[in-house]
């Protein structure tokens, strides 16, 4: 069943709750996935406690210059390992991958990102200070004392302004102001900064110079979170896109706002690419090469195609209607958990809105073919924006419920809960997918909620990374 585009609600028909919510088993068991990679995660901090603490000698807080020394360590053990566990979130490792979802694991690293740089600058501060104690000498003159008597010192300086000027480069403020590829290969020194500041850790820290079991976990994380870089970030992906030769088949536009990109390749299959999974795009022509773009498939993959559908919200995105047929494609994945077999209830309701509608079209199409009842509410800022809709309205078993227009324009909000309530009057009874701009998310999710809706039926997928 198919519905034009709706007028306005004018009475709140209330809900229809499930009486008897069944729990979905892999919402349950990624949830449960993540806690134990965070447990992993927990069980190597407590590791690098340990090891700071056998090899302290004792009496460490005799003085306060040697308390500032020790914990000024403790500091640079504790950074220099979460450095490590940042790196690893974030290195496309399958296991992860599957257990966490992208998504999720780039927030893990960004919220690591502060607690590293306070780690940082509390080794600096307090090897310095603990030095003055000790040396009854200057801030200035400390500095040069510790450059003077250890090796590497000199590197490990540079690499710690590298990690300040990345750190400072993620904080808000700064952030906003910058376009994503100078963050981004801002970002990619990280990897020289853990290079020159790693040496030090062997050739100065007292926790290792003197304890060659310490030194030799030490080296094999660090050669561990490097080889797991390399393997998962270059090789394989490069192996994958060598096998797949995957490139621009057509570019169809789809509305005002919005082209399909037809992408023809090899083998795609062995990919396990499904309807609301996404992959980092890197097209190989003028304007893309810099950086992967993560895009959603709009289409339920083919045995040699993938589609996917993309918005012009930036700069980059707005050149991909220009892109030419045979332009080749590296891809990387499939990620991401927004898929149909998180749903456990028969009745769905999906929620889109402007780019949001590719992954949500996907899923349409796949929850239809498996005889689930779907009603789609479809926000756009105006008709022009709709993209997809006919192929959308020609979906056997599929309701579309397009909403175009601003709220301002409109004189109410389409997602509020008395709107929801009255468009969908058997809200409480289905599962919802949301995908589009996050204001729109929120107020979805938010009169999701009043309507009682479990929040373990609320499924959302951010357009967003940063
Ligand atoms: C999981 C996911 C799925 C997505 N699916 C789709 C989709 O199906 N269709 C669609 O139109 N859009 C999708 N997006 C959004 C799309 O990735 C961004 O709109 C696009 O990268 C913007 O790039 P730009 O250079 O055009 O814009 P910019 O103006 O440079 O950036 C706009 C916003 O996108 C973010 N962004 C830019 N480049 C990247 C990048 N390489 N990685 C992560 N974030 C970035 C920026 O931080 C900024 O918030 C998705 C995003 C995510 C995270």
């Amino acid at each position: 069943m198919t519905a034009g585009t709706a007028s306005a609600p004018t009475l709140h028909l209330g809900t229809n709750a499930d009486p008897h919510p069944r729990r979905s088993q892999p919402g349950r068991t990624a949830r449960l996935r993540s806690r134990l990679v965070r447990a992993v995660l927990a069980i190597g901090f407590t590791g690098v406690l340990l090891m700071w603490w056998m090899d302290t000698p004792a009496g460490p807080a005799a003085t306060p210059g040697q308390l500032a020394n020790t914990i000024g360590e403790l500091a640079g053990m504790l950074g220099g390992y979460l450095v490590c566990a940042q790196v690893l979130l974030i290195a496309r490792i399958p296991w992860f991958e599957s257990a966490v979802g992208l998504d999720k694991l780039v927030r893990w690293h960004r919220n690591l990102g502060t607690t590293v740089i306070f780690l940082i600058l509390t080794h600096v501060g307090l090897m310095i200070v603990g030095g003055m104690l000790l040396d009854h000498s200057t801030p200035w003159n400390e500095v040069f004392i510790l450059l003077g008597s250890y090796p590497d010192i000199l590197t490990a300086l540079i690499g710690t302004a590298l990690f300040l000027a990345v750190g400072l480069s993620s904080a808000r403020l700064v952030r906003m102001r910058l376009s994503y590829e100078t963050w981004y290969w801002l970002h990619v020194t990280t990897y020289a900064a853990i290079f020159l500041t790693f040496l030090h850790q062997l050739s100065a820290g007292v926790n290792f110079v003197s304890n060659p079991v310490n030194r030799l976990l030490w080296l094999l994380l660090y050669l561990g979170t490097a080889s797991a870089v390399l393997t998962w970030r270059f090789v394989v992906p490069a192996a994958t896109a060598w096998r797949n030769r995957l490139s621009v088949d057509r570019v169809v536009m789809e509305s005002s706002f919005a082209a399909s990109v037809w992408l023809r390749g090899r083998n795609l299959e062995e990919l396990g690419v499904r309807a609301g999974n996404f992959m980092l795009f890197r097209f190989i022509g003028w304007g893309h090469l810099l950086t992967a773009h993560p895009y959603s498939i709009s289409r339920v993959p083919q045995a040699d195609m993938l589609r996917i559908t993309v918005g012009a919200l930036g700069d980059h995105s707005s050149l991909i209607r220009w892109l030419r047929p045979g332009t080749f494609v590296f891809a990387e994945g499939p990620f991401g958990h927004f898929t149909a077999d998180r749903a456990s209830r028969r009745r769905i309701l999906l929620i889109a809105g402007g780019a949001g509608i590719g992954p949500i079209c996907a899923l349409a199409e796949e929850m239809t073919a498996a005889g689930r009842d779907v009603v789609l509410l479809y926000r756009a800022r105006s008709q022009s924006h709709l993209a997809l809709l006919a192929e959308l309205q020609s979906m056997p078993g599929l309701t579309v419920i397009a909403l175009p227009g601003r709220r301002w324009d409109l004189g109410y909000d389409p997602l509020s809960e008395d709107a929801l309530a009255y468009y969908v009057p058997d809200v409480g009874r289905r599962e919802v997918f949301i995908c589009g701009p996050e204001a729109m998310a929120l107020q979805a999710e938010s009169s999701l909620r009043s309507l009682h809706v479990p929040g373990e039926f609320i499924h959302r997928e951010e357009l967003s990374m940063s």
